[in-house]
């Protein structure tokens, strides 16, 4: 290969130009480096899209058509199936290799396989790299050398790894000939609205890789030191917003990791230290879902517990309808579930406790959630949301078998002066505070403030829900 030779670049997940490692092994073949990103109808016409992780998706790729047109490249854009594109676009620019990003999902890697086998095929070269991932399936393996189900020894053996130091952005590209572009024909960046998806309030974060580093930085500067403490908190800015980033790889994990170890190096505290951990630690529990999916595919379809497999879920649809709007009766669930409808965010304290409601409480399938999370969230993931959703139904991997969080005890301590509460369930301003956390509202007032009876018992529907959960573990 010469330093002219073209070779494609298919991103996906990998939405940068900096400490990309793909991207770096092919710049040091070719200057002539062609960014490629598909809209894939069949990604875009699935029922659990959110609107909010769309705009995210599009601002993010306009920062990097921008990018690589400043190194004098190109990102192009398509809509159509990637197993016809990539093969065809490789033909008709005579490509010298094809490179890309590996990923955990199953479809992405039942695609991936039909595009190898295709490329094969046509004698075209194709590179693959893991990129999303510390480290990746295969490199943390317990000692008998199977995956890890249980988080605490995956996360012993992931921290004791030797990490990677980041790489520096690519430069100096070169992009396609007038001819060249002209047989391919790609079509502009689309909008949102394009997409049949149409988000048209502020993102909680602004997209893009020179604002994902500068996220990244004011985090580190500003709360990485106090997470320990302010992470449980939602009235407060005490996480580092940067879960989209990392869903759509804006932000290489080499980058992050390194930030994260400089900081440490220089505090001044064992406390300041620990909180660190703590958000490496919440790292390494994203790799953990990563490796989880990536070695039991089914955990797609359903529990990982076999308890859970034919659990009598009682699924009224009345109940979803209410957690789903922000009107159980609850005031943190209806303050999380309000914040999630507005923003397309939660916090991760609210997630559990909305997601532990509307199992334990409501004794609602998972997965109900599971894709009404999907369908909102600005940083939904696969992974992530799977097992979030599994660790709080008590059907996934974790070892300890029934948690349930008591909504008033959880606002008592995480919004001790109802703040969060407040903000977003704003006809409740009005209510004494012990009264918000512990749900001592009087009918009266409830009425009054426009506000619903609790849609269930707390204290009755965990007792119900052990019940039966007692009786199918018996069963099995
Ligand atoms: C029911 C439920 C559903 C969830 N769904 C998702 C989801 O769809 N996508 C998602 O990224 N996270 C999900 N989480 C995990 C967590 O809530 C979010 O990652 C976090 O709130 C994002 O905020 P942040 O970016 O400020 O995170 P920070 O606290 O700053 O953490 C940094 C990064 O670490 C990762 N991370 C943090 N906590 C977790 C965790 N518990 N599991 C996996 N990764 C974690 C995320 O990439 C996050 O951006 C879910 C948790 C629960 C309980």
């Amino acid at each position: 290969m010469t330093s002219s030779d073209l070779i494609i670049f298919w991103h996906r997940r990998d939405l940068r130009l900096d400490d990309h490692y793909g991207l770096t092994q092919a710049r040091s073949r070719s200057r002539k480096i062609v960014g490629v990103f598909c809209f894939d109808p069949r990604i875009l016409s699935a029922d659990d899209i959110a609107p909010a992780r769309i705009q995210y998706l599009l601002g993010s790729l306009a920062c990097l058509a921008q990018n690589y047109s400043i190194q004098g490249g190109n990102l192009l854009f398509f809509f159509a199936d990637p197993c016809q594109l990539i093969p065809e676009l490789s033909q008709k620019l005579s490509a010298k290799a094809i490179y890309w990003s590996e990923d955990v999902e199953p479809y992405a890697r039942s695609r991936d396989k039909i595009v190898q086998d295709s490329l094969k095929e046509k004698g075209i070269e194709y590179v693959t790299h893991w990129d999303q991932l510390l480290h990746w399936p295969g490199q943390v393996l317990s000692q008998s050398h199977t995956p890890y189900t249980v988080f605490t020894p995956f996360w012993k053996n992931w921290n004791s790894l030797p990490k990677e130091e980041p790489l520096p952005s690519i430069e100096n590209l070169e992009g396609l000939t007038i001819d060249e572009l002209e047989q391919i024909a790609p079509i502009a960046l689309p909008t949102a609205k394009d997409l049949g998806h149409c988000w048209d309030k502020e993102l909680p974060l602004i997209p893009g890789e020179q604002a994902a580093l500068e996220i990244l930085e004011a985090f580190s500067q500003n709360h990485l030191e106090n997470y320990g403490q302010s992470r449980n908190f939602p009235s407060i800015k005490g996480t580092s917003l940067l879960g989209p980033a990392l869903k759509f790889g804006v932000i290489g994990l080499r980058r992050i990791w390194q930030t994260s170890q400089n900081i440490s190096l220089y505090s001044r505290s064992d406390e300041a230290r620990q909180s660190i951990t703590t958000w490496q630690q919440e790292l390494a529990w994203r790799e953990f879902y990563q490796h989880c999916l990536y070695y039991f595919p089914a955990l797609v379809n359903g529990p990982y517990r076999a308890e859970f497999q034919n659990f009598p879920w009682e699924n009224k649809p009345e109940y979803f309808q209410a957690w789903c709007t922000g009107n159980t009766g609850y005031p943190i669930v209806d303050a999380a579930m309000r914040q999630l409808n507005e923003t397309g965010w939660m916090h991760n304290r609210c997630r559990m406790i909305v997601a532990s409601f509307l199992t334990k409480d409501l004794i609602l399938n998972w997965q109900w959630g599971e894709k009404y999370f999907m369908q909102k969230l600005v940083d939904g993931d696969l992974s992530a949301n799977n097992g979030g959703w599994q660790w709080s139904a008590s059907s996934g991997m974790d070892p300890k078998p029934l948690r349930i969080f008591n909504p008033y005890t959880q606002a008592q301590r995480f919004d001790p002066e109802g703040d969060y509460i407040r903000r977003w369930v704003p006809e409740l301003s009005s209510i004494d505070t012990a009264n918000l956390l512990s749900g001592k509202i009087s009918p009266l007032e409830r009425m009054y403030c426009n506000y619903p009876e609790p849609i269930v018992d707390h204290n009755e529907q965990q007792k119900k829900f052990k019940i039966l959960y007692q009786e199918q573990k018996q069963k099995t």
